[in-house]
């Protein structure tokens, strides 16, 4: 197997997601309500919602998403598709300032053929790339087993996004 598709660690996050009835893993996290720092939410208005990955593939995995439910990327309004992807820029602005990295992935994964662990509430990732760092995937695995590394990822990265304004 690709050591770029060895991600186990993805999958309580991708189960837990499908047994929620209820709700949406997402949707929860797109609730004012949320606690933002227990829930590494970054920034979030009526329209977009900014959250760290739980489970990254590097250090720095963003997801921009609607905060609306949704999972038809090409049915999404003019007024949300314009705000998302005004957010993706400055998503993209903020990693390439707070981790100065030479590179990003910015992607969409729709329907769980093309990748989705969460199907139906559409999400693009924004990642930050370094020169090599496939090679010390193994290593940064291990933020699995240590959430306060995410939580202090979250405290670095909301100031940038404190300054976003409408
Ligand atoms: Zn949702």
């Amino acid at each position: 197997m690709m050591k770029s598709l060895q991600a186990p660690w993805r999958m309580p996050y991708i189960q837990a997601s499908q047994k929620a009835e209820s709700g949406c893993v997402f949707c929860h996290l797109a609730n004012p309500e949320t606690d933002a720092e227990e829930g590494l939410v970054l920034f979030r208005d009526r329209f977009v919602l900014i959250a760290l990955n739980r489970y990254p593939y590097n250090n720095g995995h963003l997801l921009v998403m609607p905060a609306a439910h949704g999972a038809d990327f090409a049915a999404l309004d003019a007024e949300t598709a314009t705000q998302l992807m005004k957010r993706v820029q400055q998503t993209a602005a903020i990693l390439q300032k707070a981790y100065r990295c030479p590179g990003l992935n910015i992607g969409m994964n729709l329907g769980a053929v093309a990748g989705a662990g969460i199907t139906d509430h559409m999400h693009f990732h924004v990642l930050p790339r370094w020169q090599g760092d496939t090679n010390f995937m193994p290593v940064i695995a291990d933020v699995r087993v240590m959430p306060q590394y995410l939580h202090e990822t979250w405290s670095n990265l909301l100031p940038y996004f404190k300054e976003l304004g409408d």
